[in-house]
């Protein structure tokens, strides 16, 4: 990698872009290291049986620097303002650990113990983090845990600080907005495997750190890939104005569905004066998707309730922090900054529909959209983590969807038969490969990607189109103020030179645990191989022990729907058992035939109607091609 460098293209590139930052404000230096305790002494963060998770020296070669050539200065600052790690003092009794993780981990001293807000991604992670809390400022007993959203970099790191025992017993109430644990695990049903693949990309995880590879991901520097955990909910919170005190500690919540994910909240500390707003605002330009895939999120909402936040709080803040980045402190900053990131969802999302509705595409209004100068004079309104461009698209998305209602783009071609034809098109192989080159030298990266990319999908084993494939891509990446855009780049580049690196590796057996039985039967359905189950017909009753419900699923045309009976028809194959025997089963972590006999699985009917089922089952492939066909 390190022989890998920047063209003069995309010097002038970045030189260009770098003459219209805002290199004088450095008000993020000072809040990104006020209230400094103390670094971790444990800087490689691993699991039980030695495997890393984070090291927090991995970034060292930015501390302090210039810009290297290979990198966007702007994502550069970024990165360097998020490796301040450490234990800081947020205001007396306000605390976050940062740089542990993707997220932030805050802890509110109480008066017999603290109350911990979003446990990072994985459980070695949060201990690390807490433990370097516990150093400084006592052992204190874990009062209340709070999860801020339901995005696992929010909750992921719970086991790392309490246990499921100590909720049990009532030792520790887990406070989330109401539908946390139905979203938690509802994005991980449906498209979990994909999204993680793709997030390899996005976040960069497996890419090598250095000037010219992974430099950070504008949230956070990247994510760490240790024991995903999860423990459900104690209290919901359901509205706004609830109120709660925990440990002597008062909280105000606001509810903010549907914005930054889809179970959300705020909340503020009255005897602090402190604001905490969860994801809903950051020092960077959010998603409203994001490139590894998600559902469309939706910036209207989004700006409607930080104008609430501001109505309800504005008069009485000296400090709002969150669960990614630094606080901003004063009341006038404080309020001045959620007034302009409310600015920034809203002109994204109304300008989008302006220029739709004036009959532009999304790639259209994505190439023209600027945003007004006044945002662009911020910092925390740059592009780090989502981009104007590609929340322009999502906008149009939301709203119209992928088509844009030219017939010809109605029914092309798919990649690899449009590649093949647009390769002849230009001449043969040779002839598309001449033109890469000519865009290459007259230093037209997008369109090098282009034709490079119909050149892989028409011949993957062609050695001369991936390697220009993966130069285009690379000095794409290098330009990039976008920290996900960079890794994306990055990452295609890498596989196209040393082959698919595949989804890093993560466990998170807890989110298979709290699959509620009706999203047990969702996750298999997806799984049915469509063609070979049209011709069957199954069906199976599922008595579940433990919620007093009788479910029947059906197979019939290749779909397998489920729903509720009372009593399920003669001569059906019932199975009774829990919910988690179910999962157990489902997840290949129970043996079934064990079970049958010892008896916590019970079987009236044919038991060869399951073995139909399962083996009408298609894996998914986490490793699949991405930069080619
Ligand atoms: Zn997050």
């Amino acid at each position: 990698m390190s022989d890998r460098h920047a063209t003069d293209v995309t010097r002038a590139a970045i030189a260009e872009m770098a003459a219209s930052l805002p290199m004088h404000d450095q008000q993020d230096v000072d809040d990104a290291t006020r209230g400094f305790i103390a670094r971790s002494a444990q800087r490689q963060i691993t699991t039980e049986d030695g495997r890393p998770v984070w090291d927090l020296d991995a970034y060292e070669f930015m501390r302090g620097t210039e810009a290297a050539p290979t990198a966007n200065p702007s994502l550069w600052r970024q990165g360097q303002l998020l490796i301040e790690d450490g234990l800081f003092e947020v205001v007396p009794g306000i605390y976050q650990l940062r740089g542990f993780d993707l997220s932030v981990m805050s802890v509110i001293e109480g008066d017999t113990g603290v109350i911990v807000i979003d446990p990072l991604i994985s459980a070695e992670a949060a201990a690390a983090a807490f433990a370097l809390y516990t150093e400084h400022r006592g052992e204190r007993p874990v009062t209340a845990m709070i999860y801020t959203h339901s995005h696992a970099d929010h909750f992921g790191g719970v086991k790392g600080i309490i246990s499921d025992e100590q909720v049990a017993a009532g030792e520790v109430e887990v406070i989330a907005p109401e539908g946390f644990l139905h979203h938690a695990i509802a994005e991980n049903v449906f498209a979990g495997t994909a999204m993680l693949r793709r997030a390899g990309y996005m976040y960069g995880a497996a890419l090598e750190r250095g000037p010219a590879g992974q430099i950070g991901a504008g949230l956070g520097q990247t994510t760490s890939t240790g024991t995903v955990s999860l423990i459900a909910p104690t209290v919901d919170i359901t509205h706004t104005g609830q109120r709660m005190t925990i440990d002597g500690v008062e909280i105000e919540f606001q509810v903010t569905p549907g914005t930054e994910a889809p179970a959300e909240m705020n909340f503020y500390f009255p005897q602090h004066r402190a604001l905490c707003t969860a994801e809903n605002t950051s020092h960077t330009l959010h998603n409203i998707l994001t490139i590894r895939g998600a559902l469309v999120r939706d910036p209207h909402a989004w700006a409607h309730y930080l104008t609430e936040t501001i109505d309800l709080w504005g008069d009485q803040l000296d400090v709002v922090f969150a669960s990614h980045h630094w606080p901003t402190w004063g009341r006038e900053r404080a309020v001045e900054f959620l007034a302009m990131q409310r600015d920034m969802y809203l002109y994204l999302h109304d300008q989008t529909l302006r220029m739709l509705n004036q009959g532009l595409t999304g790639p259209e209004i994505a190439e023209v959209l600027e945003m007004p100068p006044s945002l662009e004079a911020q910092w925390h309104t740059h592009g780090y983590y989502g981009s104007v461009s590609h929340n322009v698209k999502a906008v149009y998305q939301r709203y119209m969807g992928w088509y844009d209602a030219n017939p010809a783009n109605l029914w092309p071609h798919p990649p690899e038969a449009a590649a093949t034809r647009y390769v002849a098109a230009m001449g043969g192989r040779d002839g598309a490969l001449a033109v890469a080159r000519q865009a290459w030298d007259d230093g037209d990266y997008r369109w090098c990607a282009e034709v490079g990319k119909h050149l892989v999908f028409a011949d993957d084993n062609d050695a001369e189109a991936r390697g220009i494939l993966a130069d285009a891509l690379e000095q794409l990446g290098f330009g990039a103020e976008n920290g996900t855009w960079r890794n994306a780049f990055l990452a295609g580049a890498t596989e196209l030179r040393s082959g698919a690196f595949g989804t890093p590796a993560t466990t998170s057996p807890d989110l298979l645990t709290s699959l509620t039985v009706s999203q047990v039967f969702d996750s298999v359905a997806v799984r049915v191989d469509g063609p070979r189950a049209w011709d069957e017909h199954i069906l199976i009753a599922w008595e579940i022990l433990d919620e007093d419900l009788t479910y029947l699923t059906e197979l019939r045309n290749g779909a397998l729907h489920h729903r509720t009976v009372d009593n399920p028809s003669e001569g059906v194959t019932t199975f009774t058992l829990t919910r988690a025997s179910l999962i157990g089963a489902v997840t290949g972590t129970l043996d079934l035939g064990a079970a049958l006999e010892d008896g916590t699985v019970t079987i009236d009917g044919d038991p060869e109607a399951l073995g139909r089922l399962v083996g009408l089952l298609a894996p998914v492939d986490p490793d699949f091609n991405i930069v080619t066909p």
